[in-house]
């Protein structure tokens, strides 16, 4: 829905605009070449200089970046070039998605990009005979990441081939049916996103996580709690103590010593903390969770 690629005076490239008013540019528009998109490592971060500083952006209210999908050399460039306020991590119901969001999620966590938002694409089938939601692709792992990391925003995205059809006419089908139930998902998607990266921009306390006196000490805006280790350790929610897909719990709590400790403790993106156990365990808490303790 978008043509036309030139250069300004100043030699910079004009981005190209959506008549909504949204301004556009990719790596694709500027391979004039036409060669296949293959990058390397230095080559990413030329073109990512390019398409920031050498375009023409003008005032900005948000800049969307779409990253290809992946965790390798090319994500990590993009990452370290760009400062970025907030990660949001797209996915699908496949069970083997759930890997790859984890190694996104460990990404950004390790350059310390808050994931504000998680979104599941083809969730489900928007059936015109009925009124249910067939889950073609099975129950995706998205409610497990939410619980896991403390993500607050997760949205599902359903399998409806207009959002495909209208995308290629050129006009999205939030513009083109403003009051569906498709355009509702991404107006709640678009302002809670908004909303959270203001909310972190402006506060970004989180509690502080000690060990102190065999007690595990959370603090936050003057109130302080303490938990005891071991009791901390048997709520580990990870994989190996709760059964992923039946919620069952593996960890006995006789397999926690009482007088287990931990060794590290280290910050897990905005939501949670991480602590490495003196039983070479590795635990993660969402600060929500150690507030409800
Ligand atoms: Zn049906
Ligand atoms: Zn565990």
């Amino acid at each position: 829905g978008v043509d036309g690629l030139y250069y300004t005076k100043a030699n910079l490239l004009k981005p190209i605009e959506h008549k909504s008013g949204m301004k556009l540019m990719s790596f694709a528009y500027a391979n004039t070449q036409g060669g296949p998109a293959i990058m390397r490592g230095p080559m990413v971060s030329q073109v990512i200089q390019q398409l920031l500083v050498g375009c023409d952006w003008g005032h900005l209210d948000y800049l969307i970046i779409d990253l290809p999908p992946g965790t390798g050399d090319i994500q990590l460039t993009i990452t370290q070039t760009i400062a970025m306020d907030a990660a949001v991590i797209i996915t699908t119901p496949q069970k083997i998605s759930f890997i790859d969001v984890v190694k996104g999620i460990d990404m950004f966590n390790k350059l310390e990009v808050p994931v504000v938002g998680i979104i599941e694409n083809m969730s489900y089938f928007l059936c015109d005979s009925c009124d249910k939601k067939h889950r073609i692709f099975g129950e995706g792992a998205m409610q497990k990441l939410v619980d896991q990391y403390g993500i607050r925003n997760a949205f599902e995205i359903p399998i409806v081939p207009a959002i495909a059809t209208q995308g290629d006419n050129g006009l999205p089908l939030v513009a083109a049916d403003p009051d569906g139930e498709v355009a509702q998902v991404y107006k709640d998607l678009a302002g809670d996103i908004v909303r959270e990266v203001s909310r972190i921009a402006m506060d970004n306390t989180k509690p502080s996580v000690t060990f102190a006196d065999g007690m595990i000490k959370v603090e936050q805006d003057g109130t302080a709690k303490s938990i005891n280790p071991a009791e901390l350790r048997r709520k580990c929610g990870c994989a190996h103590c709760v059964d992923e897909f039946s919620g069952e719990k593996r960890l006995q709590d006789a397999d926690v010593p009482e007088d287990i400790k931990p060794t590290d403790i280290s910050t897990m993106g905005n939501y949670a903390v991480q602590i490495a156990w003196s039983d070479s365990h590795s635990s993660i808490y969402p600060y929500r969770n150690l507030a409800d303790f």
